[in-house]
């Protein structure tokens, strides 16, 4: 079998389990590869110190070489099913603990083996498991850069293709040119010093071509068999920004979210409420804040012994209005009306209310009755200045208002209704001695 032969189906083994691997579910698949991951950075550091293959005059591709590439093709797989930029920060946790525990336990069974302590059955010779420290270092810091231009590449590609096939394509060529890349700059940093340099970056280089090319297969397998997976990998919304902001700030993002939400839930129930007690057409307060208002106001002027006045003013003739001009003229009409009815509150304190059709209500607590007539009045003249035509009116040629005003103090003996009714007596009083009037009670 020939040298070539031989890589290839060493190739293939490092390259079946993690392609089997992302197929499993989805519970299984990432601590699967993680545990690859984690035994082919060990197994690398043993296949490194054992064995090459010879492919080209001066190219030669180490065992480690074999197991460095099926780690970056792995990662690769890995961040694509899984779709998340955690899968990064994860990586680097995993190669730091794993090449603490290959420096300790390589260094100390290469001590093993050199001292009296042990007996072996075979002879192995020591070199195997000594490691050096820089390169470990060197090794891993370039796996981590390159693993994250990878998925720079990889974020920043997916904005501007969208085709499957293409992004699968650049996906590998970005893969393979990571792969060679490595081959300029571990040498480069890890044997910077070395006279024959320039020759060992080629065959380096060389060497990397042949692994990244030969890697770039069951890479470019995953990504059209696990079709499903790199589509969702596409969509998945990622940036790099995630991995430098810190715990401190993501959650101060996070609860700064919370704060707009809940103020924004907040508005939302104010909103809810004010439409609860708002009447639709007017803007005025509805018949229901009304009646809740006017218990709560009831209570208060009992306590403070003060005068609680009720104001009730209904629409003359306004049947007759809507069957002159319609419905809509008269939701307007209605309209103009409840803004004047609200200016009285301009000079007394209280609530303005629309309790039924054309029929208004204004609660003036700490009111006294002959202050709410003055005040009525004022509002009368200032619905005849507004002269709403009202031709089939029997009293006027513009809109009319009749209104009738009770007050008391309440007491023990009294209650709210007994307020109303008086109200509503003097109303009925208003319309039958001719309408467009106030009776006070
Ligand atoms: P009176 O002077 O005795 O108060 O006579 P009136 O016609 O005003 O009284 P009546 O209670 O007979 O009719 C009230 C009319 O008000 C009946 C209805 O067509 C009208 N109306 C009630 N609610 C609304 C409303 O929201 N919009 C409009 N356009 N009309 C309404
Ligand atoms: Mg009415
Ligand atoms: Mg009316």
């Amino acid at each position: 079998m020939s040298s070539f032969e031989a890589f290839l189906i060493n190739i293939f083994m490092f390259s079946a389990f993690p392609i089997y691997a992302t197929s499993l579910p989805h519970k299984l698949r990432s601590p699967s590869l993680y545990a690859y991951l984690s035994i082919i950075l060990i197994v690398g550091g043993l296949a490194g110190a054992i064995y090459s293959f010879p492919i080209g005059e001066d190219t030669f591709i180490s065992g480690g070489n074999i197991a460095y590439g099926s780690f970056m093709m792995t990662a690769v797989m890995l961040i694509i099913s899984e779709r998340s930029i955690a899968t990064f920060k994860n990586l680097f946790r995993l190669l730091i603990l794993v090449d603490i525990f290959v420096f300790v336990g390589f260094n100390y069974t290469a001590w093993l083996l050199d001292s009296d302590a042990i007996t072996s059955p075979v002879e192995l010779p020591s070199e195997i498991f000594k490691v050096s420290l820089s390169v470990m270092l060197i090794g891993g810091g370039l796996i981590l850069s390159e693993i994250l231009l990878l998925l720079i590449i990889f974020i920043q590609v997916r904005r501007y293709v969208t085709n499957l096939n293409a992004l699968a394509g650049i996906y590998t060529i970005a893969f393979i040119a990571i792969v060679c890349l490595d081959g300029v700059f571990f040498p480069l940093v890890a044997l910077h010093s070395h006279p024959e340099l320039g020759n060992i970056i080629l065959g380096n280089v060389t060497g990397k071509v042949i692994l990244a090319v030969s890697y770039s297969l069951p890479l470019m397998m995953f990504c059209l068999i696990y079709r499903k997976q790199f589509a969702h990998f596409i969509e998945t919304p990622l940036t790099i920004g995630e991995l430098i902001r810190s715990p401190r700030k993501k959650l101060l993002d996070t609860l700064y979210q919370y704060e707009i939400r809940d103020r924004q839930l907040r508005q939302d129930k104010q909103e809810l409420l004010t439409k609860a007690e708002t009447d639709f057409l007017t803007g005025l307060f509805n018949r229901g804040k009304f009646n809740q208002t006017f218990e709560l106001e009831w209570q208060e002027c009992k306590a403070s012994g003060q005068p609680i006045t009720l104001v009730i003013g209904d629409v003359d003739y306004f049947k007759q209005f809507n069957d002159t001009y319609g419905h809509e003229k008269g939701d307007t009409c209605i309209r103009s009306i409840a803004q004047l009815w609200r200016e009285i509150l301009d000079s007394e304190a209280g609530l303005a209310a629309r309790i039924g059709g054309e029929e208004f209500a204004l609660l003036l607590p700490k009111c006294h009755p002959e202050e709410a007539k003055i005040a009525l009045e004022e509002f009368l003249v200032r619905l005849d200045k507004a002269a709403i035509l009202h031709s089939n009116s029997l009293i006027s040629s513009h809109v009319t208002m009749s209104i009738g005003i009770a007050s008391c103090i309440p007491t023990n003996d009294t209650n709210v209704k007994d307020l109303y009714v008086a109200a509503d007596n003097c109303l009925y009083k208003a319309k039958n001695d001719g309408r467009n009037r106030i009776i006070t009670e």
